[in-house]
């Protein structure tokens, strides 16, 4: 018995991770650039200074089919975790936790918002210099030139599409996490 009882955790935490293989990435299928699992909700932001992770941030993001059978909510629950995870962070795009999608969260200024393949439909010719910081990137921050306003078109969470024209702030969270799903450097690009 006290054997057993010893060995007890260890079983615990192999079932464990028997369940989340079965649960999260087979049976929901998501696509991940590195092929890799991590089995929490706040996950790994993916770094520049990493090999590895430059590489998976230079891919573009393949648009989300809403008639898979991917569980778009386990999606967005862990790219909400693992940006609230970070206090200065105010978006959050998928391939920065190595979610291979066209999928970003925005801390907005009156809402939080959650885009999935997302297109930008029209950009002010008015660009905006400010600074800029990364969560994949961390300490550095660069003046960067962004458009305005933005008219972006998305589909939420429903798979509904939306339209809204957004400014300041917003437009330029949603310009800097368009260059993520295209693969564009965020801040040198
Ligand atoms: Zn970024």
């Amino acid at each position: 018995m006290g054997g057993f009882e010893k060995s007890c955790p260890f079983f615990i935490l192999f079932l464990d991770t028997v369940i989340y293989n079965v649960i999260y990435k087979v049976r929901y299928n998501i696509l991940t650039f590195s092929g890799g699992i991590q089995p929490m909700a706040i996950r790994q932001i993916v770094q520049y200074e990493d090999s590895e992770g430059s590489k998976a941030l230079a891919k573009a993001s393949v648009k989300f089919d809403f008639n898979s059978d991917v569980y778009l909510d386990y999606i967005l629950e862990d790219l909400w975790d693992s940006l609230d995870a970070h206090e200065t962070g105010v978006g959050l795009a998928g391939v920065q936790i190595d979610i291979a999608y066209r999928i970003f969260v925005m801390k907005g200024e009156k809402r939080r918002r959650e885009f999935i393949n997302p297109v930008i439909l029209k950009k002010s010719t008015t660009i905006v210099k400010d600074n800029e910081g990364c969560l994949s990137r961390p300490g550095v921050e660069k003046i960067r030139g962004r458009c305005d306003s933005v008219l972006l078109q998305w589909q939420n969470c429903k798979g509904k599409t939306c339209r809204k024209v957004f400014r300041g702030l917003e437009a330029r969270i949603i310009q800097h996490e368009m260059d993520h799903l295209n693969g564009k450097d965020c801040l040198y690009g």
